[in-house]
């Protein structure tokens, strides 16, 4: 199939000097993989998320800093990162409304967190204070090395990679800690931090903890993308 669905990324969202944008390498990994890449601004409401969504074939929840403890109904506890209470609510609403809609949806690090969260699950707010004995997922080599293993268990994830185990890069300090209903785990560190969670019979929505679009001549990377562009054209993968 020829025709590029339109693919919306979340951007990070800074109200004082009014600079949105996502990391290059989302919108380069959606053209690589036959997308077209669409900016999709902070929004507001859930009419509003409603409305941007039915411009889209797919929705990409990019990286970015942590979830306000206010949307975890949690008090904040050290170790907690910067926050952007209004990009968390948009993109809450977002995923919430793509849920509902049945669009694609692939979630990467915060991406994962927010999927987790809109749908009703849980994340640590400090992997290092909340899970002792955790490996350190906040690796100290560039973004584009692989830095540990994760377990893939029987999941569209792994009709997706073909393997097992593979090697994948990690910068994050969050992790969803209670999986939301009607979804189930797809990947696993060894020291047993959640690294994916999917949506049990949705066409496409898959949450990732470690970063894809930063490793594009990784072959496990570009069978992701690849294989949400294909959904996003109404394909099975
Ligand atoms: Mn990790």
């Amino acid at each position: 199939m020829n025709w590029k669905p339109i693919i919306g990324i979340t951007v990070a969202h800074y109200t004082e000097e009014l600079r949105t944008f996502p990391r290059e390498y989302y919108v380069e990994m959606i053209r690589k993989a036959g997308g077209i890449p669409f900016l999709i601004p902070i929004v507001h409401t859930l009419e509003e998320a409603s409305e941007v969504l039915q411009h889209i074939d797919g929705f990409l929840l990019t990286g970015g800093g942590d979830i306000s403890p206010l949307y975890l109904g949690e008090h904040p506890l050290y170790g907690i990162g910067d926050c952007f209470p209004e990009r968390d609510q948009s993109e809450i609403l977002l995923t919430r409304s793509a849920i509902l809609q049945g669009i694609p949806l692939l979630g990467i690090c915060r991406g994962i967190q927010v999927l987790a969260v809109a749908a009703g699950g849980k994340i640590y707010q400090d992997i290092s204070r909340q899970y002792p004995g955790a490996l350190q997922h906040a690796q100290t080599a560039p973004r584009n090395h692989v830095w540990h293993e994760i377990r893939i268990m029987d999941s569209k994830l792994a009709d997706i990679l073909g393997e097992q185990r593979i090697l994948v890069n990690s910068l994050h300090h969050q992790a969803v800690s209670e999986i939301p209903e009607g979804f189930s785990k797809s990947a696993m560190a060894p020291d047993g931090i959640i690294e994916g969670i999917e949506k049990s019979g949705a066409k496409f929505c898959l949450g990732l903890q470690w970063h894809p679009e930063a490793m594009p001549n990784d072959r496990h990377s570009m069978d992701i993308f690849n294989a949400f562009i294909k959904a996003c054209q109404g394909e099975s993968s």
